[in-house]
């Protein structure tokens, strides 16, 4: 999500004549993008603004993004060679931002959350010709006890289906094959105009759109995923198999105190309208260790999710304390040595199971849509439609990027499957 916001920072700027420049050093002002999803990220910013104090004389310095908005004009005290500070919702507004830093303004602030504007940034500059995103919806209306989510980008706004679909069929027009939709929650899309579309409904649309051959999204969560999104997939093939659904714990006690409005079993009952599918769909998950008061019986709890579930790849996090969110009552009483114990079970379990998963699919023909050439290792990457990382070779070095083609794999290693190219006659 960062990185396609950045695309639209980049985008507006270019309108405004502006050039980019391949270094900071080279730069006249420095946009910095950020994230405070964890204290982790949140640090490296600050790190990264004492370089750019040092490095950065006499250039504008702007601070974007979830630091900027969490932390807004108390920037200007920690960090005083800062001088614009805005949150996600304002980038359309940069260009008039920086008319008033070219008059003389030295503390320029846009933090507000309701700005029409938000998604219509007509000057997207899009790094990828054939693979992007597209925004749906912004914001978050759920309180994850953990997250900070709904205090840096502010409550859920959807965004027109006429909107998403000009943009959508501008992007098939100039050669994209591929797209993710993009939100926070893209299960609670509601279309804000007469239509009332809901996100199963707008993901048949676009994955009907000609000239699109592959629609992910990301992210759903759980509560808000109907089965109709999986009606959807199996009647669509232009829409992938595979579904991010971030569990977070294998612990109803847990996910109660996470207040993530799920229990585990109806998290599996999701799970089993996915494993009931017609099409062979992949799953991905989110998960937490170390949330405050997680027992050790709780963990294995989350364990045996996975067992479970089987996931085809996973995102483990050490639980961080984050500011405003109601968890920061509860303390952080798992030492860091114990929740690093736990991310590496979890990870070798993780491990262990994509090897098992991998080595099943020796053989198979999958379709990979091709992303570049490894020269060093003469092969081509690309992913399947399961999101599965599939290098291959058998193909000389023709421009392949942006194509798809039929692969037979032929090995599985833990994070990614390499395969030969059929033949072509
Ligand atoms: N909207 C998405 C996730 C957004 S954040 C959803 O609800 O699934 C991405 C992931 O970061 C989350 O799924 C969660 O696993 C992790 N995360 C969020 N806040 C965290 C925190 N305070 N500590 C550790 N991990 C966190
Ligand atoms: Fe954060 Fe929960 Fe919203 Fe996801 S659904 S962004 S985890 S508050």
């Amino acid at each position: 999500m960062n990185a396609h916001d950045s695309e639209k920072v980049v985008g507006t700027l270019l309108h405004e004549g502006y050039n980019q420049v391949a270094t900071p050093e080279q730069a006249n002002y420095i946009f910095y993008n950020t994230c405070s999803i964890r204290d982790k990220a949140e640090q490296k910013v600050f790190n990264k603004l004492q370089h750019f104090k040092n490095s950065g004389k006499g250039k504008v310095i702007a601070l974007l993004g979830c630091v900027a908005q969490q932390e807004g004009a108390k920037i200007f005290d920690r960090a005083p060679h800062v001088s614009l500070v805005a949150g996600s919702a304002s980038y359309a507004k940069l260009p008039e931002m920086l008319v008033q830093i070219e008059s003389g303004n030295r503390r320029v602030t846009g933090l507000d959350f309701d700005t029409p504007e938000a998604f219509d940034t007509p000057y997207t500059r899009r790094d990828n010709p054939f693979r992007t995103f597209i925004t749906i919806i912004e914001g978050c209306d759920k309180a994850c006890a953990y997250c900070v989510v709904p205090f840096t980008r502010g409550p859920e706004r959807s965004r027109t289906a006429e909107s998403i679909l000009d943009e959508a069929r501008r992007l098939a027009d100039s050669g994209i094959t591929e797209v993710t939709l993009l939100g926070q929650n893209v299960n609670s899309y509601r279309d804000p105009s007469a239509s009332k579309w809901d996100f199963a409904r707008l993901l048949d649309e676009v994955g009907r759109i000609p000239g699109f051959r592959r629609v992910r999204f990301t992210t759903s969560h759980p509560r808000d995923f109907v089965k109709p999104i999986i009606d959807a997939i199996d009647d669509n093939p232009n829409l992938c198999n595979h579904v991010h659904l971030p569990v977070q714990s294998g612990s109803s006690r847990v996910l109660e105190g996470m207040r993530r409005l799920y229990t585990r079993d109806q998290y599996m009952e999701r799970i089993d309208w996915m494993k009931n599918a017609n099409r062979d769909i992949a799953i991905t998950t989110d998960l937490i260790v170390g949330f405050p008061g997680e027992t050790e019986r709780e963990f294995e709890e989350t364990l045996e999710l996975m067992e479970e579930v089987e996931y085809d790849a996973i995102f483990a996090f050490k639980y961080s304390p984050r500011p405003n969110t109601s968890a920061l009552a509860m303390g952080d009483h798992i030492p860091d040595e114990e929740k690093t114990r736990r991310i590496v079970i979890v990870n070798e379990l993780q491990r262990a199971i994509q090897i098992r998963r991998h080595s099943e699919l020796i053989g198979n023909v999958e379709e990979v849509h091709v992303e570049g050439r490894h020269e060093s290792l003469q092969q081509w990457m690309g992913k399947t439609s399961q999101n599965r990382t599939l290098n291959f070779s058998g193909r000389d070095a023709e421009a392949l990027s942006g194509s798809y083609v039929p692969v037979r794999v032929t090995r599985g290693g833990p994070n990614s499957l390499v395969g030969e190219a059929l033949s072509v006659n």
